[in-house]
């Protein structure tokens, strides 16, 4: 089944056109500056990059332009619409009512409208793709992967925060935790590849990219997550700060005579790696290289990142009383072999130890502990994409 993946962003829009048996990527893409100018990055596989200049003033004009690229008769990949057989749509926010992906109904529109206020940049734009996908291709069926889903098992120890229970039943106020696209599919290939007991088994999940966040997976059931009401909570990432006393809001907010959305803002863009490099980069690759040429700012930013991830797989081995593997992915887990030596050699209490070599891995599913390791350690490259694309077929199949 040709499957249309479409992650949309408020002035943004990638795709990629997959066949769900095959796994083959047809094409994919970029709409960049929604709203603004408008610019399409095209991309068929084995083809050469296009890139169209061209005004797109919402995202019914972008997605127009990705479904005119894909059917053009010298550089598209299909002959006709007709061969997309489904559009699967990344969408952050389901709140506490949506544990699964789900064909897209009415119903399912307006919880997404109603969890506008818990994920305001995301799901309006999400919401926007969902409309021109309907509008521009009527009849085809629309799938919601959300990123929240796959964390709803969380207990209610595991996802209530200790304010005031009327703030809970007034505003749904919780941990909701996010990325659980990618949780889901790595916990599962992590069981699948180690030949794990899917009905017996403890998994950390480490998704460290930009955005990052650890999950606990107990028999495939997510039992706690980093992140939390919004993507803020939690690790050390690019730009956002991760866990932090509350109290600091208001000594900031004060003493710098700012408003509290300003202080969030600066605690979502402007902190995190960026700011404990002082500015130098939120980027990991620039900040390892900059520490290895002797820059104390770069190595005060990795050094935090990788103290944070320690704690937070050493407190889920805790909540899960054990652990059977510890997976690393996203583009810092699956490529920066130095936090992930970091982080394992401060696990040795545990008996769990790295094989050096095995860890300079990249980009493949690979076990990087020693065979007498107590815990298997491994690289399972994640694919948001592909597992979009997987739910969205078998949602759709199952109906027909
Ligand atoms: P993601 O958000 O998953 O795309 O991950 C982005 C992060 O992964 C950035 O901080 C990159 O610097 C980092 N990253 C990507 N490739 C590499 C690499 N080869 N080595 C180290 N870090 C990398």
């Amino acid at each position: 089944m040709n499957v249309l993946v479409v992650n949309c962003g408020s002035s943004s829009l990638k795709f990629q056109l997959i066949n769900s048996e095959t796994e083959a990527v047809a094409a994919k893409g970029l709409c960049e500056r929604i709203g603004l100018d408008g610019r399409l990055v095209y991309q068929p596989t084995g083809g050469e990059k296009e890139v169209t200049e061209a005004a797109m003033p919402t995202h019914t004009e972008a997605i127009k332009m990705v479904l005119d690229a894909l059917v053009n008769p010298k550089t598209g990949v299909l002959k006709s619409l007709d061969e997309v057989e489904a559009i699967g749509h990344r969408v952050l926010h389901g709140g506490a009512k949506i544990s699964d992906s789900c064909i897209i109904n009415d119903e399912v529109i307006s919880v997404i409208e109603e969890c506008c206020d818990l994920g305001p940049l995301h799901n309006p734009a999400n919401l926007m793709g969902i409309r021109a996908c309907m509008e521009l291709m009527p009849g085809k069926p629309n799938v919601a992967v959300f990123d929240t889903a796959f964390h709803q098992t969380m207990p209610e120890k595991a996802y209530m925060y200790a304010i005031p229970y009327k703030y809970y039943d007034k505003y749904k106020i919780r941990k909701y935790g996010f990325h659980g696209t990618s949780h889901r599919f790595v916990s599962k290939e992590t069981i699948k590849f180690l030949g794990l007991d899917p009905n017996n088994s403890k998994v950390i999940v480490a998704h460290l990219g930009n955005g990052s966040s650890i999950s606990a997976v107990v028999n495939g059931k997510c039992v706690d997550t980093s992140m939390g009401l919004t993507p803020l909570e939690g690790l050390v990432m690019g730009t956002r700060s991760g866990d932090l006393d509350p109290a600091v809001l208001e000594y900031i907010c004060n003493k710098e005579n700012i408003s509290v959305s300003e202080m969030v803002r600066i605690l979502n863009k402007e902190s995190g790696l960026l700011g404990l490099s002082q500015g130098l980069s939120s980027d990991f690759r620039d900040l390892s290289e900059a520490m290895e040429n002797g820059n104390p700012d770069a190595k005060r930013a990795i050094d935090c990142l990788c103290y944070r991830i320690i704690k937070y797989i050493g407190s889920y081995i805790a909540a899960m009383n054990g652990v059977d593997a510890i997976a690393f992915t996203g583009g810092i887990g699956e490529n920066a072999a130095l936090v992930r030596k970091t982080v394992v050699d401060n696990l040795s209490y545990l008996g769990i130890t790295l094989d050096e070599e095995a860890n300079k891995a990249r980009g493949e599913d690979k076990v990087i502990s020693t065979s007498d390791s107590k815990v298997i350690v491994a690289v399972i490259p994640t694919n948001e994409e592909l597992a979009i694309c997987q739910e969205t077929a078998a949602l759709v199949k199952n109906q027909k």
